[in-house]
């Protein structure tokens, strides 16, 4: 099963990607946390994606395309996979079709994830990570128990160097114009699911899984 959690920065892409996925027992793919992943070992890819990341700009469609096709052919992936921050172009959404088409595979729902934009610029501006397991926290909504620290895992919390205000902003702006159009592309296949992303993070969480399970009895 392959699923797609589209929504702008900050939208909870990430948090519920990951409780969903192990939810339904799928691998959780998120391209940011590769490239970020990359770019701590300080492999070509790492800096590559750096350049584009640190501006709040898209990473090349070729370099990403290329690194999310290798990983989902990987066996964790062979039950189906939940993908957070892709595709983010129309090219990247071919790519991807196009790729499973040859295996007999298609995209099975994809779920877009609905906050209005100051919300959004709110979240981010007071968001804090997990260096170890990479989840989010946030200052005023959502605090960990301890200041700076994991509530799961005890790692260290950071903010992320593109949750800076200029940069939010572009990330913004970039999501209107290059990944909104993809809301489009998956209305008219008939595979889109909006879901408003505001309120209780459970109660967002089950709509999302209400939408991924519609109409699919055999589903777990
Ligand atoms: P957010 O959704 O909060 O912006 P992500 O971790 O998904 O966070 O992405 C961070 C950055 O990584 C993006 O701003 C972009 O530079 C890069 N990136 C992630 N996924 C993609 C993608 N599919 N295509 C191009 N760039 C990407
Ligand atoms: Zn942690």
């Amino acid at each position: 099963m392959y699923v797609v959690f589209l929504g702008a920065p900050g939208a909870g892409k990430g948090t519920q990607a990951a409780e969903i996925a192990k939810d339904l027992k799928l691998a959780h793919i998120a391209t940011g946390d590769m490239f970020r992943d990359a770019q701590k070992k300080g492999t070509t890819l790492g800096l590559k994606a750096k350049e584009y990341m640190e501006k709040g700009q898209l990473v090349p469609d070729e370099i990403t395309v290329a690194m999310l096709l290798e990983r989902i052919s990987r066996p964790d992936c062979a039950q189906g996979v939940i993908l957070d921050g892709f595709p983010r172009t129309l090219a990247q959404a071919e790519a991807l079709d196009k790729a499973l088409a040859k295996q007999k595979k298609a995209i099975d729902d994809v779920v877009y994830i609905k906050v209005p934009d100051a919300e959004l610029i709110k979240r981010l501006g007071g968001r804090w990570i997990c260096r170890k397991c990479q989840t989010p926290y946030h200052e005023v909504n959502s605090p960990p128990k301890a200041k700076g620290v994991c509530d799961k895992c005890d790692g260290e919390l950071y903010q992320r160097a593109d949750d800076v205000p200029g940069t939010i902003k572009e990330r913004l702006k970039v999501f209107f114009a290059q990944t909104a159009p993809l809301i489009d592309y998956y209305t008219k296949n008939g595979k889109l699911t909006e879901v408003n992303g505001q309120g209780e993070m459970a109660a967002v969480r089950k709509k999302i899984l209400d939408a991924v399970k519609k109409g699919k009895p055999g589903r777990k």
